[in-house]
């Protein structure tokens, strides 16, 4: 279990003082001028050697991204932009940073923003995020106060300027360019790529879009080392992570620990176990509701809670948002769940996407009914193949990943269902 000398979110639960003043004693602007002087090659290898990959579903190693925007300015200006719009399914641990420890992030806006040559940052926060919104531009408005925003900022000589930006609700803008679409004032719609955000981001000039938990580690990673960071989790696999565990364990939470963390552990030690016992665990989405669902007998034996572990069992860590379901699941409906969840949230400019999330929930309607033909079970994974990889961007994948995760390992359960013809009494 990660020990509390080695946790980076040290007000994760609300427990001490979220202002500045509280921040600052916990160690938080402590000498923030002196990591800027370091320079931008110094910060962004240091991040390299840290071996952090983005927290916001994708894991693209995040130094090595900084490294993508230019060194010099060609004219036109750099940006930085947080994705705050936190709206996958079952994931909420960037909500807790910026309601509990809002200057992890705002500290780690200016540092990450000089490294890259941008003097202004946006935080793109998630429409439905009103409270955390309030709490966040007070603790914006303290940092301008006491000049760690603004001109010489934090008395570094770099000048630069955070601006926090409300979200409408859609799910969408949660995908870097829709984010970009609707922060320039136009329908959240995703970008073909290339050209990549670096190149041609935010009004057209090199951009990097970070995930709040992959900006808000930077400045404890500088202090700390890139080293101390990397010695937690596997080769590959660094750092510590927030992970936000839903569903049937007795506690549920949100927590920071070692990635590469045993699945057991982190539900015996964080959540008391699961609901009814370790028995009673019938299947898990480990990564929030975008990748496949594993069955217990996989996740009991030794599951590893990292990139690798869970992408050769076919699945992905994502956002690390665990949804864990028990023998008391109907998890045919629980996916039908979420092909409505992505038909509702297509943008519709595509036509796989557009077409195929409707196609996938009205089979998954029939299905969830026992009112399909077998037949169809291997039509509807064949439509998901259809979907994924041919889309302008991720949805696509998300809306088939999790239906093929329920046929490849619930297939028994579904012709059950069609064979009775009936859902079972509990989840009608
Ligand atoms: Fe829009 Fe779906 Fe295409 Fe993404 S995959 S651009 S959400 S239609």
């Amino acid at each position: 279990m990660l020990a509390d000398k080695d946790r980076i979110f040290t007000n994760l639960y609300g427990m001490h003082d979220r202002s500045l003043k509280g921040a600052k004693a916990r160690g938080h602007w402590d000498g923030t001028a002196d990591l800027i002087k370091r320079g931008r090659d110094q910060i962004v290898e240091e991040m390299k050697a840290s071996g952090l990959r983005g927290r916001g579903g994708a894991g693209f190693p995040t130094g090595l991204k900084w490294s993508f925007m230019p060194k010099e300015s060609d004219g036109r200006p750099s940006y930085l932009v947080v994705n705050a719009d936190e709206s996958e399914p079952g994931t909420c641990k960037d909500r807790e940073i910026m309601c509990h420890d809002p200057h992890t992030l705002i500290e780690g806006c200016l540092i990450a923003s000089f490294a890259m040559n941008a003097n202004a940052c946006y935080i793109y926060i998630r429409g439905e995020y009103i409270r955390e919104k309030e709490v966040l531009q007070n603790a914006i408005d303290e940092c301008y106060e006491d000049g760690l925003l603004g001109p010489n900022a934090a008395k570094s000589g770099w000048d630069f300027d955070l601006y926090l930006v409300h979200g409408a609700g859609a799910y969408i803008c949660g995908e870097e360019t829709a984010l970009l679409e609707s922060l320039e004032g136009k329908k959240g719609m995703p970008r073909m790529k290339p050209p990549f955000p670096a190149g041609a981001g935010l009004y057209g000039c090199p951009t990097t879009v970070n995930n709040v938990e992959s900006i808000a580690v930077v400045p404890t990673i500088l202090r700390r080392g890139g080293d101390w960071f990397s010695s937690f989790g596997r080769p590959n696999n660094a750092g510590t992570k927030l992970f936000a565990i839903s569903g049937h364990v007795n506690n549920p939470c949100v927590v920071e620990e070692a990635m590469s963390i045993s699945f057991e552990e982190l539900i015996d030690k964080h959540c008391g176990g699961i609901r009814g016992g370790w028995d009673n665990l019938k299947a898990v989405i480990p990564g929030g509701s975008s990748v496949p669902c594993l069955p217990g007998k996989i996740m009991k034996e030794d599951a590893i809670m990292d990139f690798d572990w869970l992408r050769e069992q076919r699945s992905g860590l994502g956002t690390a948002a665990v949804i864990v379901m028990d023998q008391s699941t109907d998890i045919i409906k629980a996916i039908w769940r979420l092909s409505k969840f992505y038909k509702h949230e297509s943008c519709g400019q595509c036509t796989p996407c557009r077409e195929g999330t409707g196609w996938m929930m009205r089979v998954m309607d029939r299905l969830v009914k026992g009112e399909a033909d077998p037949a169809e079970i291997d039509m509807l994974l064949d439509v998901t193949k259809q979907v994924e990889g041919h889309t302008i961007c991720a949805l696509g994948d998300a809306a088939a990943w999790p239906i093929q995760g329920l046929i490849r390992h619930f297939r028994d359960e579904i012709e059950d269902r069609i064979k009775h013809k009936r859902m079972p009494v509990a989840a009608e």
